[in-house]
């Protein structure tokens, strides 16, 4: 039987080569071996069928923080046949609730910590805390596990800053096109330590564990991101790279940096857009280390930007990588010429299976609708302007936040920056930004719109500056501009 380039199939690659290996450390030092991790997932299996009754084409809610049993449990739920929903930690019980019902959870793996926000789950749903997965695991019975009648699937929940969070499969591509179009770009090695901060629960963390596995790299984990202990790790550990998403670059750098500097090759960012400015300030600190990655949890990652790529070209989210097809494509379909704005199509052999919810996406000739607008520009630099629901459209000009953000941003006085369109009774759409200070610094509205006047044209200067302690973000990072449109009623 063949493996995809799934969890499983790679755990029990790297368990099989390098058994001794160290493959998940966490923030209290404990280590786990490539055979323990494996040795763990498998009796976990066991007694999930065992005592659970959990079978192949089951569904199982992972709801972790980043820790080893999240790990344990997404690849136990594999080796049964059984699909790993992964939920988003950011969720409400609400949320939660709908979730376990679409999807027609049979059991909830959870941190005790959100033991709370099960409670309104029915009561025929097994809840499976961490004290609970260690009895489990102990409890398992011998024998071997037989490979089950059908692969299980792992389904990503996207966040839901565009509307109700909807389940999408990830795919299980057979062979090494995946791994190849990362290091082809990106220097990781065979036996690297990374540090993995991005949540697992998101795509992004998701496939930074599948890249670790493929490398039999060992593997950093910390529940929670807190940027001190992060750099700690970083150095203590003696990492080679690090996964995260670009909010947390921005909170390592509101620290002093350690001396010496953690001796890093790879910092691998994706997730949001990168603002230009940050990419910046963070390779002049920490060195030419940065690579931001465009992608979602619909295409995976569609363009990879390197170092160099961003010290000529800041706001660059790169070029496709090798296996990876992107255009740029107008409302009817055809191609744009070089440097105009158009909708970004993908496809690669990681574009997800669909929705659980059996919503479509569009696609065209195998490329599939990111929903994003962006521009290549003559060089082929992909540069993504934002999504197409997000672009405002003032007094019949269209405004990207981003571009406007990207600006503020580079403000001294300015932590963080989100710009949105509100209604406006005489021009369709006004631009309104908040803005968070660094600590101590004061700003006049006025200062900034004549500052965004200087350098961007008149309908793109918000009229509304709105400051604010800090911007509501999700999980993974992403600006709730739901929630900042509240502020407007
Ligand atoms: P939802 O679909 O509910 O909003 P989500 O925010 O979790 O869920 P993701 O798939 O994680 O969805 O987000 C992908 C989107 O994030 C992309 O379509 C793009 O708009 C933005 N994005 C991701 N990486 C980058 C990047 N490097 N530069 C610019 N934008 C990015």
């Amino acid at each position: 039987r063949r493996w995809g380039w799934s969890l499983a199939g790679e755990l029990r690659q790297a368990a099989a080569r390098d058994p001794g290996r160290t493959a998940v450390v966490d923030e209290q030092g404990a280590k786990l071996t490539y055979g323990a991790l494996l040795d763990r997932a498998e009796r976990l299996a066991k007694s999930l069928r065992g005592g659970l009754g959990v079978h192949s084409g089951d569904r199982i809610g992972l709801l972790c923080r980043n820790h080893h049993g999240l790990i344990e449990a997404m690849v136990a739920t594999t080796l049964l046949g059984a699909d790993a929903v992964l939920v988003n930690t950011g969720l409400s019980p609400a949320q939660l609730a709908t979730v376990a019902e679409e999807q027609g959870l049979k059991v909830l793996v959870h941190d005790a910590e959100f033991a709370e926000r099960a409670l309104g789950l029915p009561a025929d749903l097994h809840r499976v805390d961490e004290a609970r997965l260690e009895e489990l695991i102990a409890a398992a019975l011998p024998g071997d596990l037989q490979p089950p009648p059908r692969e299980g699937r792992t389904i990503v929940l996207t966040s839901g800053t565009t509307g109700a969070p909807k389940g999408a499969r990830r795919p299980t591509p057979h062979g090494f096109g995946p791994l190849v179009s990362i290091i082809d770009r990106i220097p990781l090695r065979v036996r690297d330590t990374v540090l993995i901060a991005a949540p697992l629960f998101h795509t992004w963390g998701y496939a930074a564990l599948q890249v670790c596995f493929a490398l039999r790299a060992t593997i950093v984990l910390h529940r929670r991101f807190d940027p001190s202990a992060t750099l700690g790790a970083l150095t203590a550990h003696r990492c080679d790279a690090m996964f995260a998403v670009p909010v947390m670059v921005q909170r390592l750098m509101e620290v002093p940096p350690p001396e010496p500097k953690p001796p890093l090759k790879v910092v691998a960012l994706s997730g949001s857009a990168l603002p230009g400015g940050l990419a910046l300030r963070f390779m002049d600190t920490y060195g030419d280390v940065l690579y931001n990655l465009y992608g979602s949890t619909e295409v995976s990652w569609a363009s990879i930007a390197g170092p160099a790529e961003l010290r000529a070209a800041p706001t660059t989210a790169g070029r496709p990588p090798h296996g990876t097809r992107l255009r740029i494509l107008d409302d009817e379909g055809r191609p744009v010429p070089a440097g105009r704005v158009g909708r970004i199509f993908v496809g690669n052999e990681m574009l997800f299976e669909g929705y659980t919810s059996g919503t479509a996406r569009e696609s065209r000739d195998g490329l599939l609708d990111t929903g994003d607008l962006g521009r290549v520009n003559a060089d082929g630099l992909l540069f993504v302007d934002g999504r197409a629901d997000d672009m405002i459209v003032s007094g019949g000009e269209n405004v990207f936040p981003s571009e406007v953000e990207d600006l503020v941003a580079r403000l001294p006085q300015v932590r963080e920056v989100a710009v949105i369109g509100v209604p406006d009774d005489e021009y369709g759409q006004r631009l309104a930004a908040f803005l968070a200070l660094h600590p101590g610094e004061t700003l006049d509205p006025e200062a900034v719109r004549e500052y965004v006047r200087h350098y961007l044209a008149r309908f793109s200067v918000p009229r509304d500056v709105v400051f604010v302690k800090y911007l509501p973000r999700n999980a993974t990072g992403k600006v709730l501009t739901r929630e900042l449109r509240r502020y407007f009623g």
